[in-house]
């Protein structure tokens, strides 16, 4: 079978075999494949896994985000606060929600947003934080919740990237906070599209099950077990971010398979980290002590004393085969932004990740052949350019 994957190292590639493949024919001979029995299982599997009470399983995790914010209570007139790096889907959630992003520079040694200059950015209109884990590995949540209790704001963790990764000894979900995961193939583990809310607070998971199904009082499932002997109300407007029994039956072999995904893509961060760490034009991801990062990708930075670009080394490792990636574009410059007419020195963080990082590739099936194969030709490359100086 050719595929788009074929005569090109990708710099992602989902791990999807037999097992999903079988898994998917049951739900589609029961009948039932909206959301049902399948989805609540998953939601189970990914609560237990990260050690949350409740999980809500939605149909992206920009749609669980949005939840996460209705379920809040932010909307029209509010301002949240979000890293100036990170994916458009942050800023639409809250756009989405009624109300106005604003970005707050990244820590350029972490690529997560700065504490710091989280607190000088709080108005009289700020209601909630968003923290994000970039990368597959934790913002400072405690950080975060010291200020959220403070200024008593809403703190929401978006770990879109980071199903697995721990701070302070505890995964992601297991804090006390409203977190949100990506089943995204760029994610830890994919569902095809897909996202989850993880609570530990029962009337936030039922207000979210409420506004992910049209705001209905009583789910599908429930309705169908009574044999329609029980009507739905509508107390609130909501939307239709329900997940299907089809996602779930991939999703929870692939929950089967994530201890797997994350030693291999740490055993392959530590290739990577040996290989490059003593190179003086380039530099490893840096994780704080208090951090398990999952590497759901993985940045190189490049100093100021090299003689090359991001664009210079994709463009040789392109010739390769290898598709890497640039850093990601800081929002405030998106051209949807541009009105608020938001100055680059403002965000000295968000401009140097994104101007001078670049990802390479790193997931589960990548071999060690193709591993070495990367070192090499970047290896070479930051070489002849030595030479040539
Ligand atoms: C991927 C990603 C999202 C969006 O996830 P979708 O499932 O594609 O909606 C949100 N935030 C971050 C940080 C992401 O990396």
């Amino acid at each position: 079978m050719s595929t788009l994957f074929d005569d090109q190292i990708p710099i992602t590639k989902p791990n999807l075999g037999l097992e999903e493949w079988e898994s998917i024919k049951d739900v589609i001979l029961s009948g039932w494949v909206s959301q049902g029995q399948k989805a609540a299982e998953f939601e189970d599997s990914v609560a237990s896994f990260v050690g949350a009470k409740y999980a809500v399983a939605a149909n992206s995790c920009t749609s669980a985000l949005h939840l996460a914010l209705k379920i809040h209570n932010i909307g029209s007139g509010d301002e949240v606060i979000l890293p100036d790096s990170t994916c458009m889907a942050d800023a639409n959630a809250i756009i989405l929600s009624g109300a106005s992003p604003v970005f707050v520079d990244v820590d350029e040694k972490t690529y997560n947003i700065d504490p710091q200059k989280t607190e000088d950015a709080i108005s009289s209109k700020t209601k909630a934080l968003m923290a994000v884990a970039q990368n597959g590995m934790s913002a400072d949540l405690d950080s975060f919740r010291s200020i959220a209790d403070k200024h008593n704001l809403v703190l929401i963790d978006d770990s879109a990237t980071a199903l697995g990764a721990e701070y302070k000894g505890k995964r992601l979900g297991s804090h006390g906070i409203t977190a949100a995961f990506s089943f995204h193939p760029r994610k830890m583990i994919t569902t095809g599209e897909g996202g989850i809310i993880v609570t530990d607070n029962k009337e936030l998971a039922d207000r979210a099950r409420e506004l992910r199904s049209h705001g209905a009082s009583v789910s599908d499932m429930e309705r169908h077990k009574a044999k329609g002997t029980i009507v739905q109300q509508y107390f609130v407007n909501g939307y239709n971010y329900r997940f299907t029994d089809i996602q779930a039956a991939i999703g929870l072999i692939q929950m089967s398979k994530l201890d797997t995904f994350i030693n291999k893509r740490r055993e392959q961060a530590v290739f990577y980290n040996n290989a490059f760490k003593d190179i003086e034009e380039l530099e490893i991801p840096f994780v704080p002590e208090n951090c398990y990062h999952v590497y759901s990708s993985y940045p190189l930075k490049i100093n100021s004393i090299a003689k090359f670009t991001p664009k210079d080394i994709l463009e040789k490792l392109s010739e390769k085969n290898i598709s890497c990636r640039f850093g990601i574009t800081p929002l405030h410059q998106e051209p949807y932004f541009s009105s608020q007419n938001l100055a680059d020195r403002d965000f000295p963080g968000s401009c140097l990740v994104s101007k001078h990082t670049f990802y390479i590739p790193i997931f589960p099936d990548l071999s060690k052949k193709e591993l070495v194969y990367i070192k090499d030709s970047i290896l070479e490359f930051v070489d002849d350019l030595r030479k040539n100086r």
